[in-house]
């Protein structure tokens, strides 16, 4: 639970909050930061809901969220996109670090930066996540008390920060349209919960005893991260009003050059501020980029096991990953942080938004999408028009607004009109295609569950019809209604081992009914990884 927080760490939050607060100045910034807040939090809820709920990372809740099997797999490339957009913005204020300390150069502190996640990743994690969870209230301090020394020695400082204009044309004014420019660059964070789903997917059952502790724990570790995040965003900007009449706008928004101005403040010694700020950005960069390599791999692996049947190993992509990032940060992409940002906005709110308008309005209200998640190849249609459509029609139209092709006001804007396309488009494509891609073959350990739940006088009617007119009841239902599995093929499948398990006809491991499936290809039982790289069966346990 505790290294669900690990995104306390990561300051790429100073440097956007920092970087907004330059071009906007402080009133539309703040707004900005606030309003991104709330949207990302609300978004949050759901999303760690199910993913708690059905111990399911992003991609998995986004197939069964109105995707289909192939349709998350072009959400896993713009999941890829936020790791690796983040793991060069952050490897980029590590580099930045070791300029100032070390006078390296920024190209080779890039690749020294992106080069170091590669052992930890291997050969590190739990060594890490232990790290992470023991530091956790050293960071807290370190990022809340040179803050606290600031205000402390001067309150004018407070006052400084409220009338900061930055480089923006209307000053430390309220403006609508740098509002919604500050909160797009601040929205690409959204993606963020799925760095947080990783760590809700291993939260243990809901059940009545453990209600009201279970959703604390997954509101804290699911959008509650986004509270830490506005608060550091916040700083930033606060910090960048501090130093940048010493160091100029230029470097104001880097983060090692906030905290060695803060440290200062309240330790003489510069070389004893200089190290500690350089410790403290390097610990924080390495542990946050460790995770966005990981989950980066991850993302890769997921869409290319799916799209090619092609899976060569974690490493292959965790190379793929960390060469992506290097290629970013030697284009320099620190020095157009709000621009990739609020592009990257428009196709990450479209995702989010298309999902949770699937989770909130078409599974909870309209009860048009399956109660539960799906996620396996068997099940599952390729493409749902619900959210696949919703989010690839939402994208399109932010990003020409993004463009300037419905005007200033759209522009500024476009991530909100993802979001509210997005959110729109959903139920209305359910409704019109009557909820029929969902599901493409009923799962009979899913059917099982949710006809007893549904509908026990219905099964009761159907069998008093049955023995009214054949005098018995149907033999061929005897072996199926025997496990309580319904749906076809549901009468093939064995009885499970000891552990409640059933083992895969191919790679014969043992597995959970949750990953588990009958494949009248192989005519046996299949598990999920198995069935995404078949490539021979032309999908006909669906026909
Ligand atoms: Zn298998
Ligand atoms: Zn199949």
């Amino acid at each position: 639970m505790n290294s669900a927080v690990g995104g306390i760490a990561f300051l790429a939050d100073f440097a956007i909050g920092g970087s907004i607060a330059i071009s906007y100045g402080f009133t539309s910034a703040f707004w900005g930061i606030i309003i991104a807040a709330l949207v990302i939090f609300l978004t949050g809820i759901p999303i760690a809901y199910y993913s708690a709920k059905y111990s399911v990372d992003m991609d998995l809740l986004t197939r069964g969220a109105g995707f289909g099997y192939l349709g998350s797999t072009i959400t896993s490339l713009v999941y890829a996109s936020f790791t690796f957009i983040y793991m060069s913005t952050e490897g980029a204020i590590m580099a930045q670090a070791f300029e100032m300390y070390f006078h390296m150069p920024l190209p080779i502190g890039y690749l020294v930066s992106s080069l170091v996640v590669i052992p930890l990743v291997l050969f590190g994690m739990t060594a890490l996540s232990k790290l992470q969870v023991w530091t956790q209230p050293v960071w807290l301090l370190l990022m809340i008390a040179p803050i606290a020394a600031i205000i402390m020695k001067d309150p004018g400082t407070v006052s400084a920060w409220t009338h900061f204009a930055g480089k923006s044309p209307s000053g430390a004014a309220f403006n609508p349209l740098f509002v919604a420019l500050s909160s797009g660059v601040v929205l690409s964070l959204i993606s963020q919960i799925g760095e947080q789903a990783d760590y809700l997917r291993f939260m243990p059952t809901l059940t009545k005893q453990n209600r009201r502790k279970w959703l604390w724990a997954v509101m804290i570790a699911g959008p509650g991260w986004v509270v830490i995040g506005a608060f550091k965003e916040l700083s930033g900007s606060f910090m960048v009003s501090f130093i940048a009449p010493s160091v100029g706008f230029d470097v104001a928004d880097q983060p090692i050059q906030m905290f060695v101005k803060a440290f200062g403040t309240f330790i003489p010694s510069a070389f004893v501020v200089l190290t500690i700020a350089t410790f403290f950005v390097v610990l924080s960069q390495i542990k946050i980029n460790v995770t966005n390599a990981y989950s980066g791999s991850l993302s890769w692996s997921n869409f290319f096991s799916r799209v090619l049947h092609f899976h060569p190993g974690r490493v292959v992509w965790l190379f793929l990953q960390v060469a992506i990032a290097i290629v970013l940060m030697e284009a320099g992409l620190f020095n157009f942080l709000n621009t990739v940002l609020g592009f990257y906005s428009n196709i990450a709110v479209a995702w989010i938004g298309a999902i949770v308008a699937d989770l909130v309005i078409n599974k909870t209200l309209l009860k048009i999408s399956p109660s539960y998640i799906e996620f396996k190849r068997a099940h599952l249609y390729n493409f749902n028009p619900v959210g696949f459509g919703s989010m690839i029609i939402a994208s399109i139209l932010s990003i020409m607004a993004y463009f300037g092709l419905f005007g200033a006001t759209l522009q500024a804007f476009s991530p909100f009109l993802s979001l509210v396309v997005a959110f729109i488009l959903a139920p209305v494509i359910a409704l019109a295609t009557k909820g029929k891609y969902y599901i493409a073959r009923q799962n009979p350990f899913q059917g099982a569950l949710t006809e007893l739940a549904a509908s026990s006088n219905e099964v009761t009617e159907e069998r008093v019809e049955e023995s009214n007119s054949t005098g018995e009841q149907s033999p061929t239902h005897d072996h199926s209604h025997l496990h309580g599995l319904v749906g076809p093929y549901a009468e093939l499948i064995p009885a499970p081992n000891n552990n409640g398990e059933y083992e895969c006809v191919t790679c014969e491991f043992d597995y959970e009914q949750e990953d588990i499936t009958y494949c009248p290809f192989h005519k046996g039982m299949i598990c999920s990884l198995c069935c995404s790289l078949e490539k021979e069966c032309g999908d006909m346990c669906k026909k």
